[in-house]
């Protein structure tokens, strides 16, 4: 970290600054030019408080040259990290297809999709049984009785399972489940982060609605710091001022992420548009911007899902989009394993 001190400011007061900084267990390096004073930080910078220095009298400017994430930090961990879930891999040349409905509704109704998209070749079955609502009127899944419809399906289809928690209160519930799933609404609840952090176990942590990219790298810190480094990030829009899509897809999000992290980032192009008919598209975006998978809301009977019905494919409108991102696959070194 470099603080820019004013070029007016009193000895006494760059003495009490500099006192400052060594009591944060910091060391110092000053270097005083004709125009201004540089104070280079030496040490343990990320627990510095930057807006509090910024916010000192003496202080002109102030600019973080190292990042505050350590564990997903690719500087600290140049090669890929390969996350695997019940036998699948994520991250490296590896591409990952999630696919499934939005809410878990009935035995048939998880069954017949599980089916349908492993035929396809999804590898994970997706489905929410607590469901983030914004509305309390609406359908809030199945809850528990939804987890064990989840495992049913993986009985009968060997896929392992990807679903939603939305409370540490539900943790135990999670057991049996391959794949835990931090929604947006959740991407900074920090309890929630640090008791998945214990766990053993895959987590697939989505965007915050708002957040930048450097907050959910913090996050992904948060879980990996108690432990947990199996964490795959889920790029599901952003909200912008564009009200004619849900949300608005990120795609620079992925190549700059593979840049920062060696954790692997999927997209969830359902999500972010909102529209099924621009899945297709978007998925192909993720392709070709380096995405290490997809998450895909697939639904038998869209018109007639409990939830998020207009941004759910029919089987075969999957079945299309999976055979489009194999043709690209290639281009960007990657191969659907
Ligand atoms: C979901 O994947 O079911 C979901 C609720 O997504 P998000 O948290 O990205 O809104
Ligand atoms: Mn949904």
């Amino acid at each position: 970290m470099i603080i820019v001190v004013k070029k007016n400011c009193e000895e006494k007061q760059l003495d009490n600054l500099i006192k400052w900084v060594k009591s944060q267990g910091l060391g110092v390096d000053v270097s005083r030019g004709d125009h201004s004073i540089v104070l280079g930080l030496i040490g343990d910078t990320p627990k510095v408080d930057i807006d509090l220095v910024r916010s000192m009298d003496i202080v002109e400017n102030v600019k973080r040259i190292q990042e505050p994430f350590k564990s997903a930090n690719r500087k600290f961990h140049p090669d890929d990290t390969i996350v695997d879930v019940g036998g699948h891999k994520f991250g490296g040349e590896n591409f990952q297809i999630i696919a499934g409905p939005c809410s878990v509704e009935s035995e048939k109704q998880i069954i017949e999709v599980a089916k349908a998209v492993k035929a396809s070749g999804a590898n994970l079955l997706r489905g929410g049984a607590f469901k983030p609502r914004t509305s309390p009127y609406a359908f809030q899944g199945l809850k528990a009785g939804g987890l064990e419809l989840l495992k049913l399906a993986k009985k009968e289809t060997g896929m392992p399972i990807v679903t939603e928690i939305m409370s540490v209160a539900h943790i135990d519930l999670f057991e049996d489940v391959d794949m835990v799933q931090i929604g947006a609404r959740n991407m900074q609840n920090f309890e929630l982060l640090k008791a998945v952090g214990k766990l053993n176990k895959p987590v697939l942590l989505k965007r915050g609605l708002a957040n930048t990219i450097e907050e959910w790298l913090m996050s992904a810190e948060y879980i990996m710091s108690e432990g947990n480094r199996q964490v795959v990030l889920c790029e599901r829009g952003i909200r912008t001022f564009e009200p004619m899509t849900r949300n608005t897809l990120d795609l620079s999000a992925i190549p700059l992420l593979k840049e920062k992290t060696h954790l692997p980032v999927i997209v969830d192009p359902s999500h972010a548009s909102g529209l099924s008919r621009l899945v297709k598209p978007l998925s192909l975006a993720a392709v070709g911007a380096g995405a290490d998978g997809l998450m895909i809301e697939v639904h038998n009977d869209p018109a007639n899902a409990l939830c998020d019905g207009a941004q759910s494919l029919r089987p075969e409108q999957f079945d299309e989009v999976v055979k489009a991102t194999d043709v690209m696959l290639p281009l960007v070194n990657k191969k659907r394993v």
